[in-house]
């Protein structure tokens, strides 16, 4: 049988077939993804009003393709105080930001006290709040640098107002490409591990995968397939999120920035492949929002959010350092054609613009 009838026929693809995924040409990827797309979420398409914070960009990793860390090229400094960060949750949620997205880098100076008690003045001001927070790197290097279990660090973050996991720090899952790009970070067997447990409390979290850079079409399908398969077991991610690398101010050399065309067909392939997993997310910080609305007719479902300030894709080079007004937001989904619904963060459907 030949590929495009077992995507009609939604049957399972392979490892092989996946990589041959991308010998077909645009269009018909396009049309196979969308009719997936139509199925599930017919002209929906989600967003959330979110606020991103970064607390700080002192890390104690060192990944080639970072522009945001402290470095020889971003020698500027900063950890935020609780006041600060609270301050700031203060003014989105006063603006209607019903979640806060919360990545820091891996800071070694402030302790873990530092990152849980963050969640805490904020849950205790704002209950209703949901904090996204704590990519899985975020969970490895805590419990690695301090000496605690994943389970205690994971058990902490519920306990001190953690409600969903993002999901960062996933990278490429190829160990050799991984060793290359963030050698010492979370290994992807642990990434995966952390997720699991996180699944297994009940929770949901997003996942990732950073392409575009050294990687290859193979590893990419490597990526989504073992994402597939854990998903299998748990069902806790609501949300795939391919991330178009960035590619300024970091130590990664000889990338080019992919096509538009290899963007589209890699959203595309991930709705067909990753048939366990209900939205993929065109996060246009790192697609470019012209690319992120093409792709809703690729198999994106989801464009995240309004996110109001932005560091870590901004740094190197996105053009989504101040987030993008709602009124906007709206209009150009409706503009292309997709009805905008604004959810909330684990899609429950909060106001649908009809
Ligand atoms: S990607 Fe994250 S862990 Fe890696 S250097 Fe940057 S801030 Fe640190």
């Amino acid at each position: 049988m030949d590929i495009i009838t077992k995507v009609r026929n939604k049957e399972r693809l392979g490892r092989k077939e996946g990589e041959l995924l991308y010998s077909l040409d645009l269009y018909t990827l396009g049309e196979l993804a969308d009719e997936i797309r139509q199925e599930k979420h017919g002209k929906k398409s989600y967003f959330n009003i979110n606020r991103h914070i970064n607390p700080t960009n002192v890390c104690a990793d060192v990944c080639k393709f970072c522009a945001y860390s402290a470095t020889r090229k971003n020698p500027h400094q900063y950890t935020l105080t609780h006041e600060q960060i609270l301050d700031i949750a203060t003014t989105s949620i006063q603006r209607g930001a019903k979640e806060l997205h919360i990545v820091s880098a891996h800071n070694a100076k402030d302790g873990v006290e530092w990152y849980m008690g963050a969640f805490r003045k904020i849950k205790e001001k704002f209950p209703h709040i949901h904090i996204k927070s704590m990519t899985a790197a975020e969970v490895d290097f805590l419990a690695r640098y301090y000496g605690y279990s994943y389970d205690e660090i994971l058990d902490m973050m519920i306990e001190n107002g953690v409600d969903s996991m993002p999901g960062g720090g996933a990278e490429i899952f190829d160990e050799a490409v991984r060793e290359y790009l963030c050698k010492g970070k979370v290994t992807s067997d642990q990434w995966l591990e952390i997720h699991e447990k996180w699944h297994k409390r009940g929770k949901e979290s997003n996942t990732t995968m950073l392409f575009g850079h050294v990687e290859t079409r193979a590893h990419r399908i490597d990526h989504m397939l073992r994402l597939r398969d854990l998903q299998d077991k748990t069902g806790g991610f609501n949300a795939f999120i391919p991330l178009v690398y960035q590619k300024e101010n970091n130590y990664l050399k000889n990338c080019n920035f992919p096509s538009g065309q290899e963007i589209l067909k890699t959203y595309a392939i991930a709705r067909i492949l990753l048939d366990n997993i209900p939205n993929i997310k065109a996060y246009w910080a790192t697609s470019t929002i012209n690319l992120a609305l093409i792709a809703q007719e690729f198999g994106a479902n989801d464009l995240d959010g309004t996110i109001e300030k932005e560091a870590i894709q901004s740094a190197a080079g996105a053009k989504s350092a101040n987030g993008m007004e709602l009124d906007d937001f709206i209009s150009l989904i409706k503009n292309s054609g997709f009805v905008p619904v604004e959810r909330d963060s684990v899609y429950n459907e909060l106001k649908v613009y009809a």
